[in-house]
């Protein structure tokens, strides 16, 4: 087969887990070559919320406060879109608020801006939200939202020359070389690498089954709906995820419009990103975020999204350094909460793939 490109390592996907590692793996000089059959964050990371906050159960560990750090530092030199620090308001049941208190106190302890907030201070500071009693929130001053197509463009940007896009070239095959991966096939050619990162979405699962390594990861559907309601988005109002429906709105620009969308139990769904929110989506989407937000009942639908991400059925999303084949790395299943911690995983994900390289 011709060889197409060489250099240190290919990465296999232009989301922006992918970017965001390439990144960081240029800067510590190494040339990378990214291959991405759809182009630049053409999947789901360009349709992303783009929601950023730290305190993120669902991750655990401390990544999405070392996300946010970056983001709000611009990147790692600046140059990134400014977040949109409208605040970020996560609801949670009563139950949660042991664990909540002590990672609001870890989130605090590393500089971040976090509270624990009652149901009714929520309702003195946050009047457009119908808050039940029983109910808490994380509030977070220094959070809220940034786009994401722009941020994974920027991160592109930042990396440079040593950086090389092949755009609408797909991979088919991770090559390996006795105990190693040489790099990947496309119908193009091969792209000669000695360290391979799959950040694929689901189809990481298929290229890695090509070297001998089992990833189940599945699809599940994430998208938003766009509505403008009467008089516009409220003044002050936080981005915001209920864990308790499911239900996430932001603010979508300056305008009047408002982001909505709820999360979805709806798995094996085609990976297609479409504009626009069908019919049911609409209704659904409107019947559940109006129990928190009574004032979007008769919101005007002027737009939306149908998207998916990668989940892992039995696990977290993770980064996965493989001894066998050595040099094949793994960064995928981040069910619908990969942006925000994005920085994080480009940062570990690069500094792991330098020790396979050292
Ligand atoms: C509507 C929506 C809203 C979201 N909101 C938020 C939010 O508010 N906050 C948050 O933190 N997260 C959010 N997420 C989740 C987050 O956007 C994703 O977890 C993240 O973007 C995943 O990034 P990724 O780089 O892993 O994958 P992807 O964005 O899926 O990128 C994978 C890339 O791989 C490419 N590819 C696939 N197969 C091949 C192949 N064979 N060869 C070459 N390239 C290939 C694809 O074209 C794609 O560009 C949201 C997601 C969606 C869809």
């Amino acid at each position: 087969m011709t060889q197409i490109a060489a250099a240190d390592v290919v990465v296999v996907g232009c989301g922006v887990i992918g970017l965001a590692t390439a990144e960081r793996l240029v800067a510590s000089n190494r040339s990378v070559v990214l291959v991405d059959g759809q182009g630049v964050a053409n999947g789901p990371s360009g349709a992303s919320g783009g929601l950023v906050r730290a305190f993120d159960p669902a991750h655990g560990g401390s990544w999405a406060g070392e996300g946010l750090d970056v983001y709000l530092r611009r990147g790692w030199r600046g140059t990134w879109p400014e977040v949109r620090e409208d605040g970020s308001l996560v609801l949670l049941e009563t139950e949660a608020v042991p664990r909540a208190a002590a990672n609001v106190r870890r989130l605090r302890r590393a500089g971040h801006v976090a509270e624990l907030l009652s149901a009714r201070e929520m309702q003195d500071r946050f009047p457009h939200l119908a808050v039940p009693s029983d109910l808490v929130g994380v509030h977070e001053a220094r959070a809220g939202w940034l786009p994401a197509r722009e941020v994974a463009q920027a991160m592109l940007r930042d990396a440079g020359p040593g950086a090389t896009v092949l755009e609408g070239v797909s991979a088919t095959a991770v090559i390996t070389s006795g105990t190693g991966v040489a790099g990947v096939r496309t119908p193009e050619g091969d792209v000669a690498a000695r360290a391979v990162l799959l950040a694929a979405g689901t189809a990481s699962s298929r290229l890695a089954e090509t070297a001998g390594v089992h990833i189940p990861l599945r699809t599940r559907a994430i998208g938003y709906c766009l509505l403008e309601p009467a008089g516009g988005p409220p003044e002050g109002m936080p981005a915001f995820v209920d864990t308790t429906t499911g239900a996430w709105t932001r603010r979508w620009g300056s305008g009047s419009t408002v982001l909505a969308g709820v999360a979805s139990t709806v798995c094996d769904v085609p990976p297609v990103v479409s504009e626009g929110a069908p019919p049911a989506e609409q209704e659904r989407v409107r019947r559940v975020v109006e129990q928190r937000w009574p004032g979007l009942a008769g919101a005007r639908v002027v737009g939306g999204v149908a998207a998916y991400d990668a989940f892992p059925p039995d696990g977290n999303g993770s980064v996965i350094v493989w001894s066998e084949p050595q040099g094949l790395v793994t960064a995928t299943g981040w069910n619908g909460g990969g942006f925000k911690i994005a920085p994080a995983v480009g940062n570990h994900a690069a500094a792991w793939i330098e020790e396979v390289l050292a």
